[in-house]
């Protein structure tokens, strides 16, 4: 995942609500409002290396006055370029507006990077201040009439300018931000889309509050070690460690990952646990209480609807998608239509495989979404006879991230990485290196915030605080963050399978936004389509089984020796297993965000209706299969409440380009710093600044082909 929020302007002039959210307004900060700014660490551009964070000087109270006078300020620059008596011209208008907002652009970034990453309660409380001001601040801006009237001036005789092909492109960019935010509407519908927008701000933030206090809530207490038979040493050592840090001593808490699977089930031998942990997932923010969700879902589908209608659009979806690589809702509406038959008949097999295994060893019972991860991997190792456990202990933190993630990085790309302990952090946990090219020039500061937290939110994000830029002048700070169980002080952290796929995953983002070279900040690194923005990640994934790769990093955290080849041919065979299972509870998801996003605004449900919304929508779309629920339900589906509303498709989108890819590089060799060079030369020094598919086909050659994609996830013709 890619967390969006890094430019305030790029955030400043999206009509898609921020995924930052907010709470009951009233609350306000906990702050001396007047504090000075001439102390204030967010005045001025950090003075660090790289303009890093000066995380030891920020302290809470320092946020809410920045915003105040970073809006303050950003509005008498916009006021002053709006207002100005000159002819607009490319410099004075679009590059005017580039530059505005940096004290703003500061102060939120590092606000809303901490918000997800690191939290408090004064955080919250700002957080929930801050919301409505801030979509008004953006409002005021893409609303502002004269402001626009320049825009749509230099927009119509853009090919007369005289621009290179990345400043005309930028002329374009901000008219279609203007436009798609409202710039057109009569000054009435105006003041109807600010309200909605404020409203949404707060409904979001509400959402991703509750979601970080419900997780929490819902983790599993368990009383006694006997009922975690199956776990491995280590994973109950976590549960040990994370009780003891909720003052429960003695007891073992196994908290909830983002998605309705949880790991757990893959190990728990106790049929009756397995049940209460999968019911504790998926009843999440939908059973009272609280920190219930439904009724902001319900909400949130109804007001994007509303507001899509206003700005002239059939329904949400159509609006968002316009300006994606997708284009339209029947686009989108085909490709998850094309395969998801395919993956229910598949995940059908797949049930059969486990239902015959329940019965091999008598179980007497019929397979329910609890049993599935347990099963499955039985019967995957008694098919490729390997299991999980089996490889963890090749799977050290150290050695993933230096031996493999920045191995695979120095192949391709001739990096290197040095770790540097002098520059603050915001949490122990965090850690920081210097990142430089092949010719020894420092690229990009890293860093990597692993470790899961009750203070963090769920799932795995990259994000920027210094975003690259050639007008500015700006290197990239960048950094990755994991939810990995945090094993007692001196026990080796050895990872997943997923959690490795994963860390490779957040890197592809990150190798993103570090090879930016682009001029203008609005087409930074990964500013580019949400159906686009997966694939340089999902490319990067394919490296952590690369053999050489794989080799290099996967040794044993006790004896160093290396992860037999027979075990890397298997794990390597094995990639097809369990898939339909896979691609049936993505489509789920992804269908049940397009479903609240392709209604109208008097098809939105109650709070009390929006299990039976989301029955109804995964069996008309023939993905009901009661064994494998949707990867996320909608009361916890954090991604369609923030940037990814109708938007979820985006990784099977993407994933086309990305299978497409990972053969080019077999075609070509595999591993070589010619392959990786050409990547970067490409497409992931290009940011935006050039469309997203002519950036595909510069690397590819020719338009993507989606057979590779089904020959991966099982879907090809029988
Ligand atoms: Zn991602």
């Amino acid at each position: 995942m890619k967390n969006r929020l890094a430019l305030a302007l790029a955030l400043a002039l999206g009509l898609a609500a921020p995924s930052f959210a907010a709470d009951k307004p009233a609350q306000p900060a906990p702050t001396a409002a007047k504090a000075d700014m001439a102390t204030n660490p967010f005045a001025k551009p950090s003075t660090l290396p790289f303009q890093y964070p000066a995380f030891d000087k920020i302290k809470n109270e320092h946020f809410a006055p920045a915003f105040e006078a970073g809006m303050t300020e950003h509005r008498a620059e916009i006021d002053a370029i709006a207002d100005a008596k000159d002819a607009p011209t490319f410099d004075n208008t679009i590059v005017a507006m580039e530059k505005s907002g940096q004290l703003l652009n500061r102060a939120t970034t590092v606000f809303f990077n901490l918000s997800g990453a690191n939290t408090n309660d004064d955080i919250e409380k700002i957080q929930s201040e801050m919301a409505p001001k801030l979509s008004a601040h953006q409002d005021a801006i893409a609303l502002n009439p004269k402001l626009f009237a320049r825009v749509q001036a230099l927009y119509d005789k853009r090919d007369t300018l005289g621009l290179d092909a990345e400043g005309k492109r930028l002329v374009e960019r901000y008219y279609t931000d203007f436009v798609r935010a409202g710039a057109k509407l009569s000054e009435a519908d105006k003041a109807k889309l600010k309200g909605m927008n404020a409203e949404l701000a707060t409904l979001q933030t509400q959402f991703s509050q509750n979601m970080l206090k419900e997780n929490n809530a819902s983790a599993v207490i368990v009383d006694s070690k006997d009922e975690l038979k199956g776990m491995s040493d280590e994973a109950i050592a976590a549960a040990a460690e994370a009780a003891k840090q909720r003052k429960l001593d003695g007891k073992y808490v196994i908290a909830l990952q983002n998605t309705s699977g949880q790991p757990a089930l893959a190990q728990l031998q106790n049929r009756a646990l397995r049940e209460r942990l999968q019911k504790a997932s998926v009843t999440r923010a939908s059973h009272g209480g609280e920190f219930d969700n439904r009724a902001i879902v319900a909400k949130v589908a109804k007001i994007r609807a509303e507001r899509a209608a206003l700005m002239g659009y059939e329904n949400h979806a159509a609006y968002t998608l316009e300006d994606e690589t997708a284009k339209t809702v029947k686009a989108v509406n085909d490709r998850l239509a094309q395969l998801a038959p395919a993956a229910v008949a598949n995940a059908k097999k797949e049930a059969a495989d486990l239902q015959a295994m329940i019965d091999k060893e008598k179980g007497g019972f019929q397979l329910a979404p609890w049993d599935w991860s347990y099963y499955a991997e039985k019967v995957r190792s008694e098919k490729y006879s390997f299991d999980e456990s089996q490889l963890r202990p090749y799977f050290e933190y150290d050695n993933v991230l230096k031996n493999g993630v920045f191995f695979a990085a120095n192949k391709l790309y001739g990096l290197s990485f040095k770790e540097r302990k002098d520059l603050p952090v915001y949490n122990p946990d965090v850690r920081v290196f210097d990142v430089f090219d092949a010719d020894n020039k420092q690229l990009a500061i890293f860093l990597v915030d692993w470790y899961a937290r009750d203070n963090k939110r769920g799932g795995a994000w990259m994000n920027e605080y210094v975003s690259q830029s050639g007008l500015f002048g700006t290197h990239p700070v960048v950094a990755n963050h994991l939810n990995i169980p945090k094993p007692p002080q001196g026990e080796p952290t050895l990872m997943t399978f997923d959690e490795v796929n994963t860390a490779f995953h957040e890197f592809g983002h990150a190798l993103h936004g570090m090879f930016s070279n682009v001029k203008y900040p609005r087409f930074s690194g990964t500013s580019v389509p949400r159906d686009f923005v997966e694939y340089p990640s999902q490319v990067n994934e394919m490296w952590m089984t690369w053999p050489e790769i794989m080799k290099n990093y996967a040794k044993h955290y006790k004896t160093g020796a290396p992860i037999p080849q027979e075990l890397v041919d298997k794990v390597v065979a094995a990639q097809k297993f369990n898939q339909g299972f896979a691609t049936t509870e993505y489509l789920g998801a992804a269908l049940l965000d397009q479903s609240w996003h392709q209604i109208k605004a008097n098809q939105a449900p109650e709070a009390a209706g929006v299990l039976d919304f989301e029955a109804a929508a995964l069996k008309k779309a023939g993905v009901d299969f009661a064994p494998v629920p949707p990867r996320y339900r909608s009361s916890y589906f954090s991604h369609i409440m923030g940037g990814y509303a109708a938007g979820y498709y985006a990784y099977i989108w993407s994933e086309v380009l990305d299978a497409d890819s990972v053969e080019w590089f077999k075609e070509n060799g595999g591993l070589s710093r010619k392959n990786g060079d050409h990547f970067r030369q490409t497409l992931l020094s290009r940011g935006g600044s050039v469309d997203a598919m002519q950036l595909f086909k510069d690397f590819r050659g020719r338009d993507p082909d989606v057979k590779p994609l089904l020959e991966r996830r099982g879907l090809t013709a029988k």
